[in-house]
């Protein structure tokens, strides 16, 4: 298993961190005059290389052969230890696992025995702020009276959480958001020692749309890397469903390209919507006036509609030359109104209860996952009756349109129902890519395994849902947060925790609903990693499918099923590669082809 490129390209001695240079030199005096404080506080936003420094840090003061320098060696058995997390000295704990107050009231009997072969004892905690009182308590007596030869090396994302009585025993060290130059030269450094062909454009591009963090940058490289290692913007803009600049302007100039974009597109739309605003703002400052009209019908969109779906239809509307009214907000809200009922009404869920499970209260299952209530009269019609209440609704108050403008308006309104309708079975993320097995021989590439999820799958798995295993399965989900602190599942963790188990199959094919598009880009990359599935198979006792979904794409899925199921036309698709290729089938498959299976991706 190798590891992610964040892992890979981490630094190991202060020359290699990116930015930082104040925290850095700070950091490298304490070590030259060996004034070490006994509490630090990282403090900035995720993955600008909190925990990073605060482990180059432990490894320079403990290190064996650092002699004048300031950099630890990463060759003594202190430094090794370190970097193979198996120091007894130097201990990571992650404060949001389990709020860690047996872990910090231990620490102050142990800490009293002396170090076992380094220098110092040093805690590296991570996410402290997610500690619970008690622990701060346990904390701050252990800070008030330092064991001698103890360091704590505190990391955090919220100071404002911790307590100020902690705060001023530590000496608190602000990490900067990095720059995109910062993070250009370090995306330009993987890129090249990945054997990537790239362009600087496209590389700056990633820079600018990580925020100032590093690991979402590296992140994003990544999961570009998985489709191709070729970079260029159009392909940026297909993976990770963002639009840069360049493009931007293009697409505002052809509202075909603008309105196609926008309907295949995965992005999180709000933040598309301030993206536009951005630019057009600037476009505006620069003395390009031709787009003050639709940069005020964009603000009007953002401060009004709130729900992605809709916001997503409403800028098709502008795009296709509409403009923001009270009409077509009154329109546009029915609309998702009528969608959040749709998503309420999950009827097959009661229809398929006759499977008389007596322990499972069905109430509770609904409400934990899909977050309906009792009203499930709401029938498919309702789709087919919108024409009749759009004109009701664009009858009210003082009617400042004319005849002709309603006119525009109805066809216009036309078109976005139609794009309903269409966009259900079009614009569902599910083009989900399960493990791939490469077998090469020499240099020929002989064969691959894999299998593309399609959107038919994923309604097999509502035609064939199981309230049973679905049960089961949100047991097993549960106790997912146990395993937070486990180093190298920790990741995994964090990126499931985000989601949440929505129905399962027979076959045990699970549809896991995710509420943005970044950490469905996320699970996407992990999907494919060994670790990833041997873990998911730990967890669930069994081997099982995870097919991602994104919130808002859940309620389009059960939009089509209703629809089909209506209509009676049952669909079963199955799942080709057997079940999922996990450690058996790699070592079956290995058995049979020795070196020349490849694994890729993982
Ligand atoms: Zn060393």
């Amino acid at each position: 298993m190798t590891n992610s490129l964040y892992i890979k390209y981490r630094p190991k001695n202060f020359d290699q961190v990116s930015g930082q240079k104040i925290i850095k030199q700070i950091l490298i005096n304490s070590i030259l005059e060996n004034k070490i404080n006994h509490g630090y506080l990282f403090y900035g936003i995720r993955g600008v290389g909190k925990t990073t420094l605060a482990r180059i840090f432990a490894k320079s003061i403990n290190c064996k052969n650092r002699n004048e320098s300031y950099n630890p060696c990463n060759n003594c058995d202190s430094c090794n230890e370190i970097n193979n997390f198996s120091s007894f000295d130097v201990i990571e704990i992650d404060a949001a696992s389990n709020n860690g107050v047996d872990e910090i009231r231990d620490i102050k009997d142990k800490s009293n025995y002396s170090t076992t072969k380094s220098l110092y004892k040093i805690y590296i905690i991570d996410e402290i702020h997610m500690l619970s009182k008690s622990a701060f308590n346990a904390l701050l007596k252990t800070l008030e009276e330092p064991p001698e030869k103890t360091i704590f090396l505190l990391a955090t994302t919220e100071i404002n959480k911790i307590p100020e009585t902690v705060l001023s025993r530590l000496i608190i060290l602000n990490l900067e958001t990095l720059s995109e130059k910062e993070i250009f030269a370090k995306l330009n450094e993987i890129a090249i020692k990945e054997n990537a062909s790239f362009s600087d454009d496209s590389l700056k591009y990633v820079a600018k749309i990580a925020n100032g963090s590093l690991r979402d940058a590296i992140s994003y490289l990544e999961t570009i890397f998985l489709y191709s290692k070729e970079l260029n913007e159009e392909k940026i803009t297909k993976i990770l469903g963002i639009l840069p600049d360049s493009l931007l302007e293009k697409y505002l100039d052809n509202k075909e390209k603008m309105v196609n974009f926008v309907q295949k597109s995965e992005i999180d739309f709000k933040n598309f919507l301030l993206i536009l605003i951005n630019y057009l703002t600037d476009q505006i400052l620069e003395g390009n006036l031709k787009y003050q009209k639709l940069l005020n019908n964009l603000i009007n969109l953002s401060i009004n509609v709130k729900d992605p779906y809709l916001l997503k239809l409403s800028l098709i509307n502008i795009f296709i030359g509409g403009s923001y009214s009270k009409e077509k907000e009154t329109f546009l809200n029915k609309e998702a109104e009528k969608l959040v009922e749709e998503k309420e009404d999950y009827d097959f869920l009661e229809q398929k209860e006759t499977d008389n499970i007596n322990d499972l209260n069905n109430d509770e299952l609904i409400d934990d996952n899909v977050n309906l209530d009792e009203n499930d009269d709401i029938e498919d019609e309702k789709i087919s009756s919108l024409s009749t209440e759009k004109e009701e609704s664009l009858i009210i108050d003082d009617d400042p349109l004319s005849s002709q403008e309603r006119e525009i308006e109805e066809a216009k309104t036309k078109e976005i129902e139609n794009f309903i309708l269409e966009s259900k079975f079009n614009n569902l993320n599910t083009d989900f890519e399960i493990k791939k097995i490469k077998i090469t021989e020499g240099k020929d590439e002989k064969s691959v395994i894999t299998d593309f999820v399609n959107i038919k799958h994923y309604l097999t798995v509502l035609f064939e849902f199981d309230k049973k295993k679905t049960q089961k399965f949100i047991d097993r989900f549960n106790y997912l947060s146990s395993y937070i602190n486990k180093k190298f599942v920790k990741k995994y963790v964090s990126c499931l925790l985000e989601g949440k188990i929505l129905v399962s199959s027979k076959d045990s094919i699970i549809i896991f609903g995710l509420p943005n598009s970044q950490q469905y880009t996320t699970f996407k990359a992990f999907s494919l990693e060994e670790g990833f599935l041997n873990f998911i198979k730990e967890l669930f006792g069994e081997n099982v499918i995870l097919l991602p979904i994104l919130s808002s794409d859940w309620n389009k899925l059960n939009l089509i099923y209703k629809k089909l199921r209506a209509e009676d036309k049952k669909v079963v698709e199955r799942i080709k590669i057997d079940q999922i290729v996990n450690q058996e089938i790699i070592d079956k498959y290995k058995k049979i082809f020795g070196d020349k299976l490849e694994i890729i991706n993982t």
